[in-house]
C-alpha cells in the first residue's frame, strides 16, 4: 500500500510553523505518510542580520537564496527566526516539483496570493489530491463571496477543507500549548470511517454565495457547483478523521475535528477585522471594557454574518465553542499581529500600511483586505448597517471616521 505525500504551499511566519507540525507528524506516522515534507517557498534573497545566530562576519555570502538557507540552517530565518525545523522539511522554491505527487495540499500563505498560487497549480497535481486550507480571509469578487476552502477546490478540482484556531504562529512553533480546529468533510468515499458522535456536522457542500441570486429573504449558501472528485485509489490510507488528526495533532497543538468548513473559515478570516478594531480602541488607551464590547459585538457579527449569507451550512456552535471562533478572537485581540499594528498606527498616528512595513519583515496583515473585502461584499448586499463593526473598522481605514467614532458608530440608530 501507498503511504500519503505532503506539500506545504506556502512558507510564512504560520506555513513554516504549520510544516514544523505536519514533519514531527510524518516522522511519527511512517505507516499513514511519507516522511518527507516538501514546502514551497516564494524565493527570495535574504541576508542574514547581523544581530542573528547565524550570521558569521568572516564567511558572510552577502545576500542568499531562502530555500538554500531553510536547507542548509535548518530554519526558516526570514520567517520563523529561532525555530530549529526538522530536517524532513525541504524547502522548494519550484511551486510544480513541490506538489509532484503530493496527495495532501496543505495551502498556508497570505490570501492575497493564493488565487494565482492556484493559477499555476492547475493540472500539475494529481487529481486524487485532497486539501486543507489554513488560510485566513475572503475571497470577494463580482460574483460573491467565497471561502478560500472552495476557492481553491474549484480551481484544482479537488476536495479542500479548513484548518483555523488560536494559533499565533511565534507559540505554537516555540509548543506552547494550543488548540485549533480542523473542518473535513468530503463525499464519503474518503471516509471509510464514521465521523466521531458529538462533532457539529454541516453540509459537505460547496459554499460560494451567488451575488445575482441573492434576494432579501433568500438565506443560504448556493452549492458552488459540486467539484467531481477523483476517488483516492484504494492503496492509500483512507482520509477520514482520525487519519487527518494525526497529520496536525501534536502533544502542544490539539486538534479538534469537525465538519462545519464554513464556519470554520469564516471565524478564521473575520475576528481579523474584530482584531483591528480592538487594537484601534486599545491604541487609544480605553483599557480592557472597550476592548472585551469591541470582542463582543465582533463575535455577533460573525455568526450573523455565517447565518445571514450561508444559511444552514453553518454552525453557531463552530464560533460559540472552538477554538477558531470566539478563542481566536480573544488571541488576535490579545497579542496577534493586527491587533499589534493597529494599536500602533493609533497611538503613533501613522497609516497602518506603513507599520506593518516597518514592523513585520515582510509578514502581511490579513485583516486591512479582509475589511475592505467584506465592505465591498456587504455594500453590494445593502448590509453595511447590519454590520457596525465590520463596517467602523473599514471606515476607520479609510480615513472616513475615527477611532474616538467607533462607540457612535457602533450605536448608530440611537
Ligand atoms: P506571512 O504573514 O508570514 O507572509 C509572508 C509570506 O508571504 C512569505 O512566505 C512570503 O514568501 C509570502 N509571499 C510574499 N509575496 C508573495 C507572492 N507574491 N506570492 C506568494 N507568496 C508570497 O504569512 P503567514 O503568517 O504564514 O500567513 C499565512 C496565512 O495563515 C494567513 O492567511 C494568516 O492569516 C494565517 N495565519 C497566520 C498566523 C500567524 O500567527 N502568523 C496564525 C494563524 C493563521
Ligand atoms: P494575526 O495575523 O493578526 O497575527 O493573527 C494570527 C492568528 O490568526 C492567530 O490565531
Amino acid at each position: 500500500s501507498k503511504k500519503h505525500k505532503v506539500c506545504i504551499v506556502g512558507s510564512g511566519n504560520w506555513g513554516t510553523t504549520i510544516a514544523k507540525v505536519v514533519a514531527e507528524n510524518t516522522a511519527q506516522h511512517a505507516d499513514l505518510f511519507e516522511q518527507e515534507v516538501q514546502m514551497w517557498v516564494f524565493q527570495e534573497q535574504y541576508q542574514i542580520p547581523k544581530d542573528s545566530k547565524h550570521f558569521d562576519e568572516k564567511n558572510d555570502k552577502g545576500p542568499q537564496k531562502l530555500t538554500e538557507l531553510i536547507n542548509g540552517l535548518h530554519e526558516n530565518v526570514k520567517y520563523l527566526p529561532g525555530i530549529p525545523l526538522p530536517k524532513n522539511i525541504v524547502a522548494n522554491p519550484d511551486l510544480v516539483d513541490a506538489v509532484k505527487d503530493a496527495t495532501i495540499l496543505v495551502f498556508n500563505l497570505p490570501h492575497q496570493f493564493i488565487a494565482k498560487t492556484c493559477e499555476q497549480l492547475q493540472g500539475k497535481i494529481v487529481p486524487y489530491a485532497r486539501g486543507i486550507s489554513c488560510i485566513k480571509g475572503v475571497a470577494v469578487s463580482e460574483s460573491g463571496c467565497e471561502l478560500f476552502s472552495d476557492s481553491i477546490g474549484q480551481k484544482l478540482g479537488i476536495y479542500c477543507g479548513a484548518l483555523s484556531g488560536a494559533n499565533i504562529a511565534t507559540e505554537v512553533a516555540q509548543e506552547k500549548f494550543s488548540e485549533t480546529t480542523v473542518a473535513y468533510a468530503p463525499p464519503s468515499q474518503d471516509s471509510q470511517q464514521p465521523t466521531p458522535a458529538g462533532t457539529p456536522g454541516a453540509s459537505p457542500k460547496g459554499s460560494q454565495l451567488d451575488l445575482t441570486k441573492l434576494n432579501d429573504g433568500v438565506k443560504g449558501a448556493k452549492s458552488s457547483g459540486k467539484v467531481n472528485l477523483t476517488p483516492l485509489p484504494s492503496e492509500y490510507p483512507s482520509l477520514h478523521h482520525a487519519n487527518v488528526k494525526k497529520l496536525f495533532h501534536r502533544p502542544y497543538f490539539h486538534v479538534h475535528l469537525v465538519n462545519d468548513v464554513v464556519g470554520v473559515s469564516l471565524g478564521g478570516a473575520l475576528k481579523n477585522i474584530v482584531a483591528l478594531g480592538a487594537g484601534f480602541v486599545d491604541g487609544l488607551g480605553w483599557g480592557d471594557n472597550a476592548k472585551a464590547a469591541v470582542m463582543r459585538v465582533g463575535i455577533m457579527e460573525e455568526v450573523k454574518f455565517g447565518k445571514t449569507f450561508f444559511g444552514d451550512s453553518v454552525q453557531t456552535e463552530t464560533f460559540t465553542e472552538q477554538s477558531c471562533g470566539v478563542a481566536d478572537l480573544i488571541t488576535s485581540c490579545s497579542g496577534g499581529r493586527n491587533f499589534r499594528c493597529a494599536k500602533m498606527s493609533v497611538k503613533e498616528g501613522k497609516p497602518i500600511g506603513e507599520i506593518e512595513e516597518r514592523e513585520l519583515n515582510g509578514q502581511k496583515l490579513q485583516g486591512t483586505s479582509t475589511a475592505y473585502e467584506v465592505n465591498s461584499f456587504l455594500r453590494k448586499v445593502g448590509k453595511e448597517k447590519e454590520f457596525p463593526l465590520f463596517t467602523a473598522v473599514y471606515l476607520i481605514l479609510e480615513g472616513k471616521h475615527k477611532p474616538e467614532e467607533i462607540p457612535a458608530l457602533l450605536n448608530a440608530d440611537a
